[in-house]
């Protein structure tokens, strides 16, 4: 079964709670409280050769990454660890959390360890605070503009060569760990209200923009003369197709109304950040690359897991 199928499937089968934003977005909220949960899974989100650091750093972003997305602020955590029979890094693993919940202002309240049989499983809750205006995949509306926060397509490259898929010496096996949540920008977006919704990039563009989509109930069209190619030009690849298929990026997708766009601008370029506007919103669903006249459907691009 395909995991979106899956994830679907369970929440129309349970009863929802008012006032409770649950199953659906990047993390649910209740009262003033954003929660949400990221798993890192051995063989699978990372191999038994990746350096405990990054595989650390990787489930502190993921997770963090997810209340930026609501336009929140992480502060709690609670651990959960499956650890593989003569495990010998414990020493590793505590100093790596240790490292990034200071380096993220995070405070761990607790968790849970068992052993495991063979792979190590890492699993975080993380918990956070509601900004000023929280940011819903839901929301986006025909007429706004949709950016990105930094150029995509690395993530895809370092992974790979990671995989043994390529040697390219231009970039490292492991940097594709160590992208970092958009923590300042989650807070521009939220403190004023630019953004009408907002996503954090972990499956890949096609994807997630296809959530936004889905969820706002309306077209993403990106065209392709707005995407980005000089990170990826040293690379042999296709730069378009690694810019929307790239994930764990960590970057935040969202839309702007454009009468906002101008103080966006200012406010995000006072933190460093140039975001990079890809496209914009219509009303007929789906998600498009626009290449001259023609609309190509990309939805799919990006990464979902099966079982
Ligand atoms: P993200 O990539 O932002 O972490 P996901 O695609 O993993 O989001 O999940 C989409 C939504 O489905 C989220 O709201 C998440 O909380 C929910 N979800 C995923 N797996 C489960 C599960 N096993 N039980 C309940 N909710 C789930
Ligand atoms: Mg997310």
């Amino acid at each position: 079964m395909k995991e979106f199928e899956f994830i679907d499937r369970l929440k129309n089968n349970l009863p929802k709670e008012d006032g409770v934003l649950s199953i659906g977005d990047d993390a649910a909220k209740i009262g003033n409280l954003l929660v949400a949960k990221d798993i890192l899974v051995e063989n699978i989100h990372f191999l038994p050769s990746t350096p405990i650091d990054f595989v650390i750093h990787k489930l502190f972003a993921s997770n963090i990454s997810d209340i930026c997305a609501m336009g929140g602020v992480a502060k709690y955590a609670l651990l959960g660890l499956g650890i593989p029979e003569n495990y010998k890094l414990e020493w590793e693993l505590i100093d790596s959390i240790k490292n990034y919940t200071k380096q993220y202002d995070i405070t761990l309240l607790g968790g849970d360890t068992t052993g495991s049989k063979k792979d190590l499983f890492l699993s975080l809750t993380i918990i956070g605070y509601a900004g000023k205006s929280v940011l819903l995949r839901s929301g986006a509306k025909p007429g706004d503009l949709l950016f990105v926060s930094r150029p995509l397509g690395l993530s895809r490259i370092s992974l790979e060569k990671e995989l043994g898929k390529n040697n390219f010496k231009q970039i490292h096996k492991y940097s594709h760990y160590m992208n970092r949540p958009e923590v300042e920008l989650a807070k521009i977006l939220s403190e004023n209200n630019f953004a009408t919704s907002c996503i954090d990039i972990s499956d890949g563009l096609g994807r997630d923009a296809g959530h936004i989509s889905e969820e706002s109930n309306v077209g993403v069209i990106i065209e392709e003369e707005n995407i980005p190619i000089h990170h990826l030009t040293n690379f042999p690849v296709n730069p378009v197709d690694y810019f929307l298929s790239s994930g764990e990026e960590f970057a935040l997708l969202f839309t702007v109304d454009p009468e906002s766009v101008k103080s966006f601008l200012k406010e995000s370029s006072k933190i460093g950040v140039s975001p990079i506007c890809l496209g914009y919103i219509t009303e007929e669903k789906g998600v498009y690359l626009k290449s001259g006249d023609l609309f190509k459907n990309i939805s799919q691009q990006g990464y979902e897991h099966n079982f």
